[in-house]
């Protein structure tokens, strides 16, 4: 029989929402034994079907919805349907292909929770996250295998969201190749190299790829400052939309080395890379009274949960205060967030703030937020996690 979870009275209200998360405080009763990852039947107090959900034992979040129909069994024909939908999408978006590089499943917003998946040229690189998705571990490669044929698939199941479920990290390749290492694929008309054993995540920041594009336009002649730069998304869109010279910093050697690499295999010159923690270096630029015309700030999660929101704010205000003494009158500051817990109206007072403490007149130009291959569920506004400011500094 099918392990079964009663929701407290008054606590079904999200699930019939459709929000897929129950926490463990909103559950009655567990009645069976259910292992991880193994499906549940969601009832309210009165017995009356919800939902069918994966459990997940160690977690607070106590199951993740699975389906809201009580016709639908959790199999794997389920998971292949949420697969070929997902895939249909990007399909759509244009950005599935042979030489390019998207985010081909993204988790509850896919309706495959805790399921990351990234492709880059042919190579799938799977994050699973959850119990659940461990649990489906094996269905998911066969059905990813079968519908993209894609040269290898890889796994990168690795950092705190794993650890909250209880899972050890693991990587490896599942399908197929192993990845001959670094593997090229084609944005905004520049060659990117990808190394998907050795990068962080799945190897790159694929949700700052539009955004690259977009702040380029104000690049022409610029001199930039590309802070928290990664493998320098920012920086080489800038340079081939016409940069005079562009400054990466980042601490990690390891990607501003493929920064610098990516840039040569572009024929892009004047790239100065520095290898430091971002509030050292940018505080001694404005010591030493820098300024660039355009500055790109895009930090790692500073918040992880609600109780962080005031710690990272005020990491999120130095940095931004700090990078606004940097940008030349009339210059361009572009800021992002990709804390959840920190929403674009709180972003953008923190942001207002740290103008006020600089003393700067600024405006906003554009706001920014994940590209469409990172969609939201409207239910799920969780998924909404990217968030950024074009600031015009005067
Ligand atoms: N802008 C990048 C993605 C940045 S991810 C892109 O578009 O691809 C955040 C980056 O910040 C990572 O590369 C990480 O190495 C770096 N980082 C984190 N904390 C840092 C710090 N205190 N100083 C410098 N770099 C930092």
């Amino acid at each position: 029989m099918t392990a079964r979870i009663v929701i407290k009275a008054g606590r079904e209200r999200s699930l019939r929402r459709r929000h897929p998360w129950i926490f463990s405080g909103a559950i009655a009763t567990v009645e069976g034994a259910p292992g991880p990852g193994e499906t549940v039947d969601v009832v309210d107090a009165g017995g009356r079907f919800l939902a069918r959900a994966a459990y997940s034992p160690s977690s607070q979040i106590r199951a993740r919805v699975m389906s809201f129909d009580p016709d639908t069994p959790v199999d794997a024909a389920l998971i292949r349907r949420r697969l070929e939908r997902a895939i249909a999408l990007r399909r759509r978006l244009g950005r599935l292909g042979d030489d390019r590089a998207c985010r081909l499943v993204f988790s509850e917003s896919d309706r495959v929770p805790g399921l990351i998946v990234d492709a880059y040229a042919g190579h799938l690189v799977c994050q699973f996250l959850s119990a659940g998705a461990e649990r489906w571990r094996d269905e998911i490669v066969a059905a990813l295998a079968e519908l993209l044929a894609p040269r290898g698939i890889h796994e990168r199941s690795e950092g705190a969201a794993r650890r909250k479920e209880g899972l050890e990290s693991r990587r490896g390749t599942l399908f197929g190749a192993e990845p001959a290492e670094p593997i090229d694929y084609r944005y905004g008309g520049l060659v990117r190299r990808v190394s998907i054993g050795h990068g962080q995540k799945t190897g790159a920041y694929l949700d700052q790829q539009d955004n690259a594009a977009r702040v380029a336009r104000y690049a022409d002649g610029a001199r930039v400052l590309d802070a928290f730069a990664y493998t320098g998304g920012f920086a080489l869109a800038a340079l081939a939309a016409g940069a005079r010279e562009a400054t990466l910093v980042d601490s990690s050697k390891d990607a501003l080395e493929r920064a610098g690499a990516d840039a040569a295999a572009n024929g892009l010159a004047n790239v100065n890379a520095i290898d430091a923690d971002v509030f050292d270096e940018l505080r001694a630029m404005v010591e030493r009274r820098e300024s660039f015309d355009l500055v790109v700030l895009d930090p790692p999660k500073f918040v992880h949960s609600a109780e962080q929101i005031q710690s990272g704010s005020r990491g999120y205000k130095d940095v931004n205060r700090l990078a606004m003494h940097l940008v030349a009158p009339g210059g361009i500051l572009a800021t992002f967030s990709c804390s959840g817990h920190v929403d674009a109206a709180l972003f953008q007072k923190i942001v207002a703030g740290a103008a006020l403490d600089a003393g700067r007149d600024v405006q906003i130009l554009e706001r920014l937020s994940q590209p469409p291959d990172h969609p939201v569920g409207l239910e799920f506004p969780e998924a909404e996690y990217l968030k950024g400011l074009v600031l015009a500094v005067h």
